[in-house]
């Protein structure tokens, strides 16, 4: 290869900050050639290495335009591994580039004296540079060539087109660019946002400053480049802070909209979808794991749903809608709880509630487990599966605690204390198997005359076995019992009682006189056993029937006995002192035995 030891005869000034690229151009129309791509073939310098700041031509470059290679060096992009580039002291992403399209300074150009006085610098294909430092003035986009390959070689391409307008910046929005410039010329220092590469900090500042400065809806395409600069200075004031001040900024701009179903889309917009389209680039997972992370956490994603690219793990905080899809609480219900804690307001329907917070997960942990799960009655029957009434007689014999909600005189339950219930009589069941003769608790229950209550309390109580048919014992209904089984399980023998049919029958009277009988205190009404039919009056105790047979006989007995008229039978017994029991006259008449016999 040629090596190049003199300088050419005809050279051009640089200036610091030139690119090796811009002096290569101005070096070439020097010396007449028209393309930078035909001076470099000349000159021997690989033109596409030059292109991406390849050491060997740009020290072959400096030689032959006398000049110092190692600042043409510094403030060329130059390739140090595939997709980055390094340009003074940092190192840099492609994509933190606009290499296609030369962008050059309108004031530069003009104050220029011809061409080759035109300088471009290397800075300048920094997407995020949009203003010339020394004129301070925004970049103008000079049409593409003809050639794609001559899109460095800005000498020729000012030959047809003349840069206006060059409107100032306003040097306060220029913080980002200062911030940028010192990086690269001196590298970064230890912050977050030093620590994030170079075209990170400068998207997320731009990006997050979009939002900031013209809000969630504006469209990446639209904003000027004095808007994106007063961006990209709004985004650094906030991120220079790191972490906590951008996930504090974002929560003020969540707390600026009303609590309600919208979500962070709606809030962050236009900077939440521009984290979302570089989810190709993995460098800026810094910053979209700190926004992902804050968005789990304040507001209600459910567990699974993808947020930047990964799933959430656990719900934090909860809307109406989540809480209703999650745990099933209705919103009338939860939105009543919530006033009181201070975390909802009723509308005038009262039976609407808006937010004033989301609910954080633990918290609505705490009100389900209050109130949330408590069913009515009606349901709680149905859980079980028996009729309300005999659900309501379990609760009364403290085999199903009752709850009572505030203001409300219906009785609720809590489903967990109904499976309890079902659990307790399932710890005595077992599969029915071959055994015959089972019957199910209600009827084992009227056929002994006690409710169904009653009994489900003694077959706990007693450990009686239980038994279903097939794998499980779904509800109430599903357990059997074997009558045997329930023999002897009361603490006293079974009361006996007699009818007061039978009554009459036996002692032959009427039935207003049985009933006298007790009402006066001869027979007297069972005690122990309480079933409705038993308690009706219609029952007495056999052991007061007996008593009272054995000290007492009807008129009727002594006529049989004696054949004689009824008539002749009570003169006979009148006669002889006996006074009949003083039970009215329409009663039938009794006498003492002792008065008769
Ligand atoms: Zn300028």
């Amino acid at each position: 290869m040629f090596t190049a030891t003199n300088p050419l005869p005809l050279t051009v000034p640089t200036v610091v900050g030139e690119s090796a690229t811009s002096f290569a151009s101005r070096l070439a129309r020097r010396n007449g050639v028209p393309r930078m791509i035909t001076f470099c073939s000349d000159v021997g310098i690989d033109y596409f290495a030059l292109v991406n700041g390849g050491p060997v031509e740009i020290q072959r470059l400096a030689v032959l335009g006398g000049i110092d290679p190692v600042p043409l060096q510094a403030a060329t992009p130059s390739l140090v591994e595939p997709g980055w580039f390094r340009l003074g002291k940092e190192r840099i992403k492609f994509t933190g580039f606009i290499r296609t399209t030369l962008r050059v300074c309108p004031r530069c150009v003009h104050e220029a004296p011809d061409r080759t006085g035109i300088v471009h610098h290397g800075a300048w294909q920094l997407a995020a540079i949009r203003t010339c430092a020394k004129h301070g003035c925004h970049l103008v986009a000079a049409p593409k060539p003809k050639n794609g390959n001559d899109c460095f070689d800005h000498v020729p391409m000012l030959d047809s087109f003349k840069p206006t307008g060059g409107d100032l910046a306003v040097s306060q929005n220029m913080e980002l660019e200062r911030y940028l410039t010192e990086r690269i010329q001196n590298g970064p220092g230890q912050t977050w946002l030093d620590r994030l590469p170079l075209h990170i900090a400068a998207q997320t500042c731009e990006m997050f400053g979009a939002l900031l400065t013209l809000g969630p809806r504006v469209k990446r395409t639209e904003p000027t480049d004095a808007q994106w600069a007063a961006a990209g200075t709004a985004g650094l004031s906030i991120l220079r802070g790191g972490p906590d001040a951008l996930r504090q900024k974002l929560k003020d701009i969540q707390d600026s909209h009303p609590v309600g179903e919208k979500l962070y889309r709606s809030h962050y917009g236009v900077f939440f979808d521009w984290l979302r389209s570089r989810d190709d680039d993995p460098d800026f997972d810094v910053v979209r794991d700190v926004v992902r992370e804050f968005i789990f956490e304040n507001f209600p994603v459910t567990v699974g749903s993808i947020v930047l690219g990964k799933p959430c793990p656990e719900q934090l905080v909860h809307s109406f809608s989540t809480a209703k899809q999650v745990f099933g609480i209705p919103h009338h219900r939860l939105g009543q709880k919530l006033v009181t804690l201070g975390i909802a307001k009723p509308h005038a329907s009262d039976r609407f509630y808006t937010l004033t917070r989301y609910i954080p997960t633990v918290l609505l942990i705490d009100i389900i487990a209050e109130l949330g799960a408590r069913i009515s009655a009606k349901e709680a029957a149905k859980v079980i599966g028996v009729e309300t009434v005999v659900l309501a007689r379990l609760a009364h014999h403290g085999l199903i605690p009752k709850q009572s909600e505030y203001g409300k005189r219906s009785t609720i339950y809590r489903p967990e204390d109904l499976e309890a219930f079902l659990e307790q009589l399932r710890g005595l069941a077992k599969p029915a198997g071959a055994i015959k003769d089972l019957i199910d608790i209600s009827t084992a229950a009227r056929r002994r005359g006690v409710t169904i209550a009653a009994l489900t309390k003694l077959i706990l109580a007693h450990r009686i076995p239980l038994y279903f048919e097939g794998f499980s014992a779904e509800d109430f209904r599903a357990f059997r019992v074997h009558p045997s089984s329930l023999n002897g399980i009361y603490r006293r023998p079974q009361e006996p009682v007699v009818s007061s049919w039978s009554v009459a029958r036996l002692l032959k009277i009427s039935r207003p006189t049985v009933y006298r009988l007790r009402q006066a205190g001869f027979l007297t009404p069972p005690t122990k056993r309480k079933s409705a039919g038993i308690r009706s009056g219609k029952y007495s105790c056999r052991k007061s029937f007996e008593d009272f047979q054995a000290a007492h006989i009807s008129l009727n007995e002594l006529i049989e006995r004696s054949g004689r008229s009824a008539d002749d039978e009570f003169n006979h017994r009148i006669s002889n002192g006996a006074l009949p029991l003083p039970l009215g006259l329409q009663s039938t008449m009794i006498f003492r035995r002792n008065d008769v016999d």
